[in-house]
């Protein structure tokens, strides 16, 4: 494990080139790799350096390079807190997956990677793992706390904040605590895989939340909305700024998904809608031929909510046509 230096005293902030002094609020760019006519890769940097002293957030979006909805939060964010108003230091990093973004895709074009499992990164190692590498060792693991802005790709589903880190894990409990007080009502409480940013940072002692800004091509305005109050949440929460946060007095907490497959191919027509609260052999959907007949009506598998459905409205047998979250608790 590695020996952190926590920059909670009244002092610079910097990441890379880019620095801050306390009071101050600076943007810029980290090099972290090249492109191939010698262009730099350089991400864009956001330092908020309060007036006063206090803990680190760092905060990403766009690690999945099609994942829009948390930029918008980050815009939000660092144009509404000054340093005049905060306890502490955030560092803010727009858009993580520098190529993925370009191609308007998930993955990183140059090695066929999910960033969100490169964490936290070799230094010798592929686009993806050096890019990790570089913001791990300069901006991550100055945190306190961490959250990185994800949604559920281009695939309808509810606003949602995911904990990754096993039940076992010595920090599960402040993951989890983080991740209520974000406070978007939902959580998947699951031990993630290997290489994400809220399993690399826990191991370093920063409890992290990987908040699922609901899904969609571009934003959409109700999650951005949602996130948005999720990180005022936290700021306010961990005392960085005065205020209230606005936390549900009951959220809902699942364990893992459990998909509803298509018997038939065809169309499908929904007969739940996300959030619903379904119990087991629940009509979910019906599946039509391509007449127009219905051929069979598919059931929940399970009790459950209905997590996540189809951008499609086809399906082939076989397929999937949503996610059940499973087994319904409450924090
Ligand atoms: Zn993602």
């Amino acid at each position: 494990m590695l020996i952190m230096k926590k920059n909670t005293n009244h002092t610079d902030l910097g990441v890379g080139k880019v620095a801050a002094q306390p009071g101050t609020q600076t943007d810029g760019h980290l090099k972290v790799g090249t492109m191939p006519d010698g262009t730099a890769v350089r991400l864009p940097i956001v330092l908020i350096n309060g007036k006063h002293p206090g803990k680190v957030l760092y905060l990403q979006a766009i690690s999945d390079g099609d994942e829009l909805n948390g930029i918008a939060v980050v815009h939000k964010i660092i144009q509404t807190i000054t340093p005049e108003q905060l306890h502490g230091k955030i560092i803010a990093v727009p858009i993580v997956n520098f190529h993925a973004f370009h191609a308007k895709q998930a993955f990183n074009p140059v090695d066929n990677r999910k960033m969100n499992r490169c964490f936290p990164g070799r230094r010798d190692g592929t686009s993806s793992e050096r890019i990790a590498y570089h913001l791990f060792q300069q901006a991550v693991q100055q945190a306190d706390y961490c959250i990185d802005l994800h949604q559920g790709g281009v695939q309808p589903m509810i606003d949602e904040v995911r904990v990754r880190v096993d039940e076992k894990h010595t920090l599960h409990g402040a993951c989890l605590e983080l991740a209520r007080v974000f406070g978007i009502g939902y959580i998947l409480d699951q031990k993630g895989p290997k290489g994400q940013l809220a399993q690399a940072a826990p191991e370093i002692g920063i409890p992290t939340i990987d908040p699922e800004l609901g899904g969609t091509h571009g934003w959409d305005a109700a999650s951005i909305e949602k996130g948005v109050r999720g990180v005022l949440n936290v700021l306010q929460y961990y005392n960085f700024i005065a205020g209230t946060p606005e936390i549900p007095e009951q959220q809902t907490v699942v364990k893992k998904f459990v998909p509803i497959l298509s018997n038939e191919g065809g169309f499908i027509y929904y007969r739940a809608e996300l959030y619903e609260q379904l119990t087991a052999a629940q009509p979910v959907a019906d599946i039509c031929d391509v007449f127009g007949t219905v051929q069979e009506t598919i059931t929940s598998p399970v009790d459950g909510i209905f997590w996540s459905k189809s951008i499609y409205p086809m399906v082939a047998s076989g397929g999937t046509i949503g996610k059940i979250g499973t087994p319904i608790g409450y924090l």
